[in-house]
């Protein structure tokens, strides 16, 4: 199935890198698209950057929830959950528990993702080239600093299963860590290393240089919003719009958290939460940080992008809409202000630019990436949560393949796994 049109609904990353895959295999694409592409109103642009074939560790895991009503008293802790949005949370918060309630459990979903990402940084540099965006990616690895080989311990279930997938990483004692990240507090003594990681230092501009790319292969962004779905007999044949109605092959819905809104037109059944995450940008912050950090205690990615040191992190379970609580943004700078001791100087800080996003969140850890089990024409790329950029060029590649009829690639047996199918078993 080649040269057929294809609807993309929404320019993130997935649906960027989607757009220019499809369009280099020769298929007619049409990009719909109400704002910027990667432009601050989508997860896409404010992310840590990291793209990591160590993330494979799910949000949930055995003991979750033991800690919930913790995390419901706790409004600053790494996890919280807004009480008011509970009843409307509660389904999914069923599901993300019961997700990670064995060991097994975790231990598929970790293999799942190992299959999406091992080797997420090398498919980016490929995309990268596509899009003339090389600059934007750094290969240098990424480091995660703990206090001590205690602190380190208490993680040691999840470097296990990541060993088990065949991940390798440095351990960097004392001053080996502090000669690869001098800005670090000198309470951290033990790094563990992962060279094979890479980053991206404006995901924002990394959208946009994918989006113009496929325009190059003959990709249209059109700048509308996508209202219906054109739905009859068992197919979708186009969508509705807010500039009129669009003819279409192929539909593909890659509108981050608002996806679930199609899927609820179609009778579909998926799960989807906003995990909400913030991030701080300290533009004068000028720390010798070569690499991004990830401090243990923390849970933040520190990412040294081209607009400053970007603090990013936190995960705050709430409805959609709800306005933000910036006060989770400066629980980033507190801990960040600890971690490094240069930013104690307020002129490092100055101008600090805080923002907020929802990372799709399906309740088990996976996205989804396949057709709709009710209608012909109609596909998913949705639901990446925490690794949507990290994921996003294996996923173009996915739907490439499924576009072509071909439905487990030689490496992945992706149909079944992050399907759609799984959430009505
Ligand atoms: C604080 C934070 C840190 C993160 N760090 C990392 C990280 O380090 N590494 C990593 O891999 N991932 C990270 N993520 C997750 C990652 O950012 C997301 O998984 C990813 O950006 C999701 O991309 P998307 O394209 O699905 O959604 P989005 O980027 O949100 O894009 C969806 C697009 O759909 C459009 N849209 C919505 N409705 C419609 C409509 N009706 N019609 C047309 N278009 C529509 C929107 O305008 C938007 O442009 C992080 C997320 C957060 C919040």
């Amino acid at each position: 199935m080649t040269g057929v049109r294809v609807g993309i609904v929404g320019a993130g990353i997935i649906g960027a890198s989607c757009a220019l895959t499809l369009a280099r295999q020769g298929h007619q694409v049409f990009l719909l698209e109400p704002e910027t592409p990667g432009g601050p109103h989508a997860a896409s642009h404010g992310n840590g950057g990291w793209i990591s074939p160590a993330s494979i560790i799910p949000m949930a895991t055995p003991g979750l929830w033991k800690k919930i009503p913790g995390y419901l008293l706790d409004p600053m802790g790494p996890l919280t959950l807004r009480p008011t949005s509970l009843p409307h949370l509660f389904p999914w918060l069923w599901q993300f528990v019961r997700a990670g309630s064995t060991v097994q459990r975790v231990r598929n979903t970790t293999t799942a993702l190992h299959q999406l990402l091992q080797d997420a940084p090398e498919r980016h540099r490929e995309m990268a080239q596509w899009a003339d965006a090389t600059h934007l990616l750094h290969h240098q690895g990424l480091l995660y600093a703990y206090p001590d080989r205690h602190a380190f311990a208490q993680e040691a279930q999840s470097w296990q299963w990541r060993r088990e997938h065949g991940l390798n990483w440095i351990e960097l004692e004392g001053d080996a860590l502090h000669a690869q990240a001098p800005a670090l507090h000198p309470d951290y003594r033990l790094g563990v290393w992962v060279p094979s990681a890479a980053w991206c230092s404006d995901p924002g501009q990394y959208v946009q240089h994918l989006v113009a790319a496929a325009q190059r292969h003959g990709a249209r962004l059109i700048r509308t919003t996508v209202h219906r779905l054109r739905l009859q007999q068992g197919r979708c044949d186009g969508v509705d719009t807010s500039q009129g109605s669009l003819a279409l092959d192929q539909v593909l819905i890659a509108s981050g958290i608002r996806s679930r809104h199609f899927a609820q037109q179609a009778g579909d059944r998926l799960p989807m939460a906003s995990e909400r995450g913030y991030h701080v940008v300290l533009p004068h912050a000028a720390l010798e940080l070569p690499v991004p950090v990830m401090p243990s205690d923390g849970r933040m990615a520190n990412t040294p992008m081209t607009s400053g040191l970007r603090l990013a992190g936190q995960v705050e379970l709430a409805h959609p809409d709800a306005p933000p609580n910036w006060a989770r943004a400066d629980v980033l700078l507190g801990h960040a202000r600890r971690c490094y001791p240069a930013l104690q100087d307020p002129e490092r800080c100055r101008d600090a630019a805080r923002w907020m996003g929802h990372r799709p969140s399906t309740p088990d850890g996976l996205p989804v990436i396949g057709p709709s089990p009710r209608h012909n024409g109609l596909w998913y790329a949705c639901g990446h949560g925490h690794v949507g950029l990290a994921a996003a060029a294996r996923t173009g590649l996915l739907m490439a393949e499924f576009l072509r009829g071909q439905r487990d690639s030689a490496v992945l047996t992706p149909w079944q796994i992050f399907g759609l199918e799984r959430f009505e078993r």
